[in-house]
């Protein structure tokens, strides 16, 4: 790959002949060559900048010394000439893979206001073009842009790095940030590595680091996260009948674990249709969360007769749920919390009943204050459970 660097600062970019890109230099990988852009100026005081047209503070690079620049490196449509400015499109890792396929870059790199627009237009005309922000600053010149520009797309170049896997493995890869690292010592300062790391079994480890490569972009980088990974910020709202769908799909996937447990197919939410589904929206008081716009948990409540023959009306709970892949993140719980806490002030008593066998849920439902009561009558196979409300 051929690398070209239009500069007024040509020892700004001295740290391209160190390290890996001067090693990839002196291999023939890579053809680098810093250009002072004041070589291609005429007058006595080397001037490679002018007034703005219009009026306005700073100055302008004028469009001579690029134009002489590129006559003379010779620009052709296998060329990419980049620019570097805050306006530009935000330099990622998939730019840089874009970037690293390309035959040879130019960088065209800015000082003072930046450059003429025409110096920008007159490259597109002849070759490709990027402009290229880092992020959202203003930095001096474009010499640091086009460092970190370099960088990132060098090492991606076949034959750069000696271990292309610890590439794969990075940051941005795999759309997740990367997973924290540890070296030896295993203890240090009192800080220990975690123990999994330690035990050899390569898929505890993996799963280990995927999990942590989720849970660090959604706590750094949420932008970044497919929406199936969310986590965290969950907002419950009333059910409405455009939910139908999304409803009955989450019920179906939460309850075949249950049918699982109870080695029983014939529950009720496996066997409604749509039309019951969305019927009984209106007909509960019915709650779904949703997290960056994916129904991510259900819970609904209604009124029942008591069936202790006392003449009450309980608050029968039901369809409280969580997204398969989000439990364990207090998402049920809050599903749980959020129908209790909307009940009708005159309720007494929550009500709700599952699986005769759904010991999972049994423990839930008990670590949040519901009592077994298999005193009272339910449909067979299940078991009810009630709490009094304080
Ligand atoms: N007046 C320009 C503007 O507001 O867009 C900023 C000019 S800046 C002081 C001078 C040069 O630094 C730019 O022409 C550009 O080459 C470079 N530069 C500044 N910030 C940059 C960034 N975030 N990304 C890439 N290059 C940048």
């Amino acid at each position: 790959m051929r690398l070209d660097y239009l500069t007024i600062f040509p020892d700004y970019l001295a740290p391209l002949t160190l390290s890996l890109p001067g090693k990839a230099a002196e291999s023939g990988l890579l053809d680098v060559r810093v250009h002072d852009l004041r070589q291609w100026t005429h007058d006595r005081h080397r001037t490679v900048d002018d007034t703005p047209y219009g009026g306005g503070a700073g100055m302008v690079m004028r469009p001579e010394p690029f134009g002489e620049a590129f006559d003379e490196l010779g620009l052709d449509a296998g060329t990419t000439v980049v620019f570097t400015t805050p306006s530009g499109r935000p330099f990622t890792q998939e730019l840089a893979r874009e970037l690293a396929r390309r035959e040879r870059l130019v960088f065209c790199l800015g000082r003072y206001e930046g450059i003429d627009q025409r110096v920008i237009d007159h490259a597109g005309a002849v070759a490709r073009v990027e402009e290229i922000s880092l992020g959202d600053y203003v930095l001096n010149g474009g010499e640091v842009a086009a460092l970190a520009i370099t960088e990132a797309v060098v090492r991606l170049l076949p034959g750069f790095m000696g271990n292309a896997e610890s590439l794969a493995e990075e940051s941005h890869e795999g759309g997740l940030l990367e997973y924290p690292v540890y070296t030896k010592p295993a203890s240090w300062r009192g800080l220990d590595v975690p123990p999994v790391l330690l035990g050899g079994d390569h898929g505890r480890i993996a799963a280990w680091r995927h999990e942590r490569a989720v849970a660090r972009t959604a706590e750094r980088r949420p932008d970044l996260l497919h929406p199936s990974h969310a986590v965290g910020e969950w907002t419950f709202e009333p059910a409405v009948p455009a939910d139908t769908g999304e409803i009955m799909t989450l019920w179906r996937a939460c309850w075949v674990q249950e049918a699982i447990a109870n080695e029983a197919l014939d529950i009720p939410v496996l066997r409604e249709s749509y039309e019951q589904v969305r019927d009984d929206i209106g007909a509960w008081q019915t709650w779904v969360a949703r997290s960056r716009g994916r129904l991510v948990a259900t819970a609904r409540g209604r009124w029942t007769d008591a069936p202790d023959g006392s003449g009450q009306r309980w608050w029968l709970i039901g369809r409280v749920c969580a997204a398969p892949d989000l439990q364990g993140r207090g998402l049920g719980r809050a599903a749980l919390e959020h129908v209790q806490a909307t009940a009708p002030p005159e309720a007494t008593t929550f009500m709700l009943f599952t699986g005769h066998r759904s010991e999972e849920n049994h423990r839930f439902y008990r670590r949040n204050g519901f009592r077994m009561r298999p005193d009272l009558p339910s449909e067979p196979g299940t078991v009810m459970l009630t709490k009094r409300k304080r």
